[in-house]
């Protein structure tokens, strides 16, 4: 698991496990679960990791957590240990102590991969900014580009949405109750008796990127976004939360000091 994927199940657990009503479901598949973290000397162009404090390594909550070191045929993982299953685990394979060349050898690796994200994001006042932005004539500019196909809701690893459905039999003896997926950007998500609230893609898009990188922190305490980058890399129409952000960030500032947005 990238350290992006784990600080994103470190949100999660706070939504499923840290409220007054537990995700059952969820428990036993997080309790039960056995992570190897995997830190990244190598990011891509969408990756801002670095902008969000998640990545490019794994900080904790995994068992093990690996670094590549790769120089001409040398190919090893630095290991770290990160609890007494990763340890018993770690006892099962041939390994060696690592000395002080491997440690100065993975921090530079990973230092170097900071400075090569693909993107980065502003994240100071960020939350804030947003807030002034609700009539931001940027949410038009998007809504006329997205497709509300709500694939960056679904690879992105903080959304959590369902919904539920109930179906019964012809005969009215059997009914099941299902937990689906979900996203906001789908038109019915937001149904309350006699309409959606958020009818239009504008009022869609907003509220997801607005709920990621700045409702979240009232919420949760926390942004909701761990800049993986992968909404970016599966928009079909190439929108770019990191670019959007700054856009707004650019009409709010422009606004605040007197001037005209456009
Ligand atoms: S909003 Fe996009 S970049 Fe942020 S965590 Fe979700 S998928 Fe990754
Ligand atoms: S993936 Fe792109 S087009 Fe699809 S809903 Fe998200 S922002 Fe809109």
């Amino acid at each position: 698991m990238r350290a992006c994927d784990l600080s994103a199940i470190g949100i999660l657990d706070t939504v499923f496990l840290g409220g007054p009503f537990v995700d059952s479901g969820y428990k036993v598949r997080r309790t039960n679960a056995f992570v190897v973290a995997v830190n990244c000397t190598q990011s891509g162009g969408t990756c801002f990791c670095a902008s969000m404090n998640s990545g490019p390594a794994a900080a904790g909550g995994f068992d093990l957590s690996l670094t590549e070191l790769i120089e001409g045929s040398r190919h090893e993982f630095l290991v770290t240990i990160g609890s007494d299953n990763g340890a018993d685990l770690l006892r099962q394979v041939s390994s060696r102590m690592a000395d002080d060349s491997h440690l100065t050898e993975a921090s530079n690796l990973l230092k170097a991969c900071s400075q090569r994200m693909g993107r980065e994001l502003d994240t100071r006042g960020l939350a804030e900014c947003l807030k002034k932005c609700y009539e931001s004539n940027q949410w038009e500019n998007v809504a006329g580009r997205c497709l509300a196909c709500g694939n960056c809701t679904l690879t992105c690893p903080t959304c959590f949405c369902s919904t539920i459905e109930d179906t019964t039999d012809l005969g009215g003896d059997h009914a099941d109750r299902f937990r689906k997926w979900d996203s906001c950007f789908n038109g019915d998500f937001s149904y309350i008796h006699g309409g959606a609230v958020r009818p239009t893609i504008r009022s869609r898009y907003r509220q997801w990127l607005v709920h990621k990188l700045g409702t979240w922190h009232e919420q949760f305490g926390t942004s909701g976004c761990v800049g993986c980058g992968r909404c970016i890399t599966w928009c079909p129409v190439g929108i770019d939360i990191a670019q959007e952000a700054m856009n707004l960030r650019i009409r709010g500032d422009r606004s605040a000091a007197g001037g005209k947005e456009n």
